[in-house]
């Protein structure tokens, strides 16, 4: 891709889904170790973070040289050695090997697991490849773990994903409840945006946080609600028992916009203010405060992520909040609606490009027969070709191997060694497979350890392509930096081996503008339109939202949805969905009498393998600590900063203690970033249990059953 000229390069930040807009300056001089580093800085002109940015951001600079993968590199076994080799021998391997698979086993036989890291361009070549050019619906991505129950609720309340706020509606809600997420330090910039209006606005904004744990996030609260784990539905059915009863139903709106509201008054009716204080473990007076504040307010949004996604119950849960919104007419409107928070950076333009086990293009789906019929087509493929059945999910994919039904698992820009739940059945999964390829950019990861064929790949920052955040807002990231050695972008990669395999037409693809013009004209019609768009319109005019169908003029695409009151179902109607909770997937019990929570600190991304080579990014949180209540510690003889081994049924990991009584009694925390590759390594979710979502196969990552002792 072609350098831009001398200046600074706008892209979107590549760490959260808040999505901030960067400036990029180049290096005046190397550094004295010879780096040439970037520096990062907040773009003013991005309607989205107007110039502010986080820690994470402003070091992104620092992270891109060091460590990298420049050849790709094999091994005919795991414990054996990495040779480098030439990409002309990689393709060789790869192309024999799908070749082989799907000869023994059939198009099943061949999964990828991608991840919210891609560009847009990367997942719809993937797809293309796999879901199109293969006949495998085995590809899943990362977002599984991040967004999956989001994607899930909207669809079956809503009949169709995509997230209906926009960050305005912070500046213009009086009640801002936050449930399941540590928005301060997962989604810093959009935190201080709510910050900054609450201290001039004191009176006009109520802050009210839902989580087990006090963090900053509660700092900032009117109202915490320091539920026990697993019990958020209670809480919101709780919530609903005293809207019905103190007059907060919009019947208007009901009976305009919904359906399914007898079924779920008579499941409300149950939830009174006593069971949920009981079920919940907090202040009847609390979720009465709650209440009338909702009641009482002109505009609510509700923002959510991991706390509530990751939970056997994640899906239900979502549609707990929805139907809170939907009851009292919180939608559809400046300042009101439910309101996910994406992990990734482009998990959103992953759901936009297919990039889950059950999705295509354009907000379709595999199980229908019009919309394969439609993808097809576009794909130049014959009728029949994309399977019609959901695909493997990731931990479907584990399970996979675990019978030995994958003949080749490709991980491309993610590292599941540490991200996976129950890290040591991973493994031995893993190891039933023949051949695990990785596409990534760094060296030394975990995964790299059960991988045969490393490949190196172009990072952000060396390829040209789009990411959505979280408010559907699509930024161009433009090539401002050669990639090293022999790394090429991941669509680049896809497509090559897509026409060695015989799919010359389909996969001739002269530059990432060529690739996401042909997936913008894809969604031409669907909630999701961004066929007005292109790579040259995003570079000219800057960031935009979307709907954004051909013909809308720049800055003109829809900042909300679903604002006319009709919903993309059957009967045009918002479904009201009523369950009732099920509570933790593996709740405490004698043997394992606390429950584990993980979480994130605000200066480590994910795995570390970027924000661990900072030296500033490690200095606040240089360990994972343990967070243990004081009269848990008691109980369990251990002392802060004292070592503690925590162990669940499937192993055990050493920490140091933190105790405090921000932590709720009965409940343990760990951050989740230190892998087994790094120097203080706790790999939390080697402790975490498998069970997931029955809707959206999201797994409960944020509680499992432990017991703690010291060591
Ligand atoms: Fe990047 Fe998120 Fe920080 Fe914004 S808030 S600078 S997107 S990590």
């Amino acid at each position: 891709a072609p350098l831009p000229a001398d200046g600074p390069a706008r892209a979107q930040c590549p760490y959260c889904g808040v999505g901030c807009g960067l400036e990029m300056k180049p290096p005046a001089a190397p550094t004295a170790a010879g780096e040439a580093v970037w520096t990062a800085r907040g773009d003013r002109h991005h309607p989205s973070s107007l110039g502010q940015v986080c820690v994470k951001g402003a070091t992104v600079g620092e992270t891109l040289h060091r460590n990298r993968l420049t050849t790709p590199l094999y091994r005919p076994r795991t414990d054996q050695p990495f040779e480098p080799i030439g990409w002309e021998r990689a393709f060789a391997l790869l192309e024999e090997r799908v070749r082989r698979t799907l000869a023994a086993q059939g198009p099943e036989g061949i999964a990828m697991y991608g991840s919210g890291q891609f560009l847009t361009e990367d997942y719809y070549v993937a797809n293309k490849l796999i879901k199109g050019a293969l006949g495998s619906n085995n590809f899943d991505a990362n977002s599984r773990l991040c967004m999956s129950s989001a994607v899930s609720g909207y669809m079956r309340s809503f009949g169709s994903d995509g997230p209906p706020c926009c960050y305005d509606d912070l500046d213009q809600a009086d009640t801002v409840l936050l449930i399941g997420t540590n928005t301060a330090e997962c989604h810093p910039v959009l935190f201080q945006r709510l910050l900054k209006r609450k201290r001039k606005q004191k009176q006009d904004l109520q802050i009210v946080v839902v989580d087990p744990r006090a963090t900053a996030t509660s700092d900032a609260a009117d109202l915490h609600l320091a539920i026990r784990p697993g019990t958020d539905l209670a809480l919101l059915h709780g919530l609903g028992h005293l809207l019905l009863e103190q007059g907060g139903v919009n019947r208007a709106y009901v009976e305009a916009s919904t359906e399914g509201f007898e079924a779920l008054a008579e499941l409300w009716s149950g939830w009174t203010p006593e069971t949920v204080s009981l079920f919940c473990g907090i202040e009847e007076q609390q979720l009465r405060q709650l209440a009338a504040r909702w009641a009482a307010s002109t505009g609510v949004v509700s923002l959510w992520s991991m706390g509530v996604n990751q939970s056997v119950e994640g899906t239900a849960t979502v549609a707990g909040i929805i139907n809170l919104h939907l009851v009292s007419g919180q939608l559809g409107r400046p300042g009101a609606g439910p309101f996910s928070l994406t992990g990734q950076p482009n998990a959103m333009g992953g759901r936009e490009a297919g990039g889950l086990a059950r999705l295509l293009p354009g907000y379709r789906s595999v199980t229908d027969a019009g919309h394969r019929a439609e993808i097809e087509r576009h794909w130049g493929l014959g009728p029949g070709t994309i399977a019609p059945t959901s695909g493997l999910t990731v931990w479907e994919q584990i399970e996979a191997m675990e019978r030995g039904a994958l003949g080749l698992w490709w991980v491309a820009a993610t590292n599941p060694l540490v991200s996976l739940p129950w890290l040591d059945r991973v493994r031995a999964a893993v190891a039933r497979c023949p051949m695990v390829v990785l596409s990534e950019a760094y060296a030394g990861t975990e995964t790299a350890a059960i991988a045969h064929l490393v490949l190196p790949a172009a990072q952000w920052s060396e390829k040209a392509g789009v990411m959505t955040n979280s408010e559907r807002r699509v930024t161009l990231c433009p090539a401002f930096r050669a990639p090293p050695g022999e790394a090429r972008p991941d669509w680049a990669i896809f497509a090559e081996l897509g026409r060695r395999l015989g799919f010359e037409e389909q996969f001739r693809f002269g530059s990432s503008a060529e690739v996401f013009a042909e997936f913008a004209a894809i969604t031409a019609g669907r909630l999701c339109d961004l066929s007005g768009l292109s790579h040259g319109l995003l570079q000219e005019h800057g960031p935009q939202q979307w709907p954004f169908p051909v013909g809308t003029p720049p800055g003109g695409g829809a900042p909300r949805l679903h604002t006319s009151g009709r919903f993309p179902t059957a009967s045009g109607r918002a479904r009201l969905i009523s369950e009732q909770p099920m509570g933790l997937g593996e709740p405490p019990d004698g043997d394992y009498p606390l429950v584990l929570t993980v979480g994130r600190y605000l200066e480590q991304w994910h795995t570390m393998t970027r924000t661990g080579q900072v030296e500033r990014l490690l200095r606040p949180h240089g360990q994972p600590l343990l967070e243990v209540h004081p009269a848990d510690a008691r109980d369990h003889g251990l002392v802060d900063g004292g070592q503690a081994e925590v162990s669940s049924r499937r192993g055990a990991v050493t920490a140091r203690v933190l105790v405090t009584d921000r932590i709720r009694q009965g409940t343990v925390f760990l951050p989740m970033h230190w892998g087994a590759a790094q120097e203080q390594a706790c790999e939390a979710n080697r402790l975490m249990h498998a069970l997931g979502c029955p809707i959206s196969q999201q797994p409960e990552l944020k509680a499992a059953a432990v017991t703690v002792r010291p060591c």
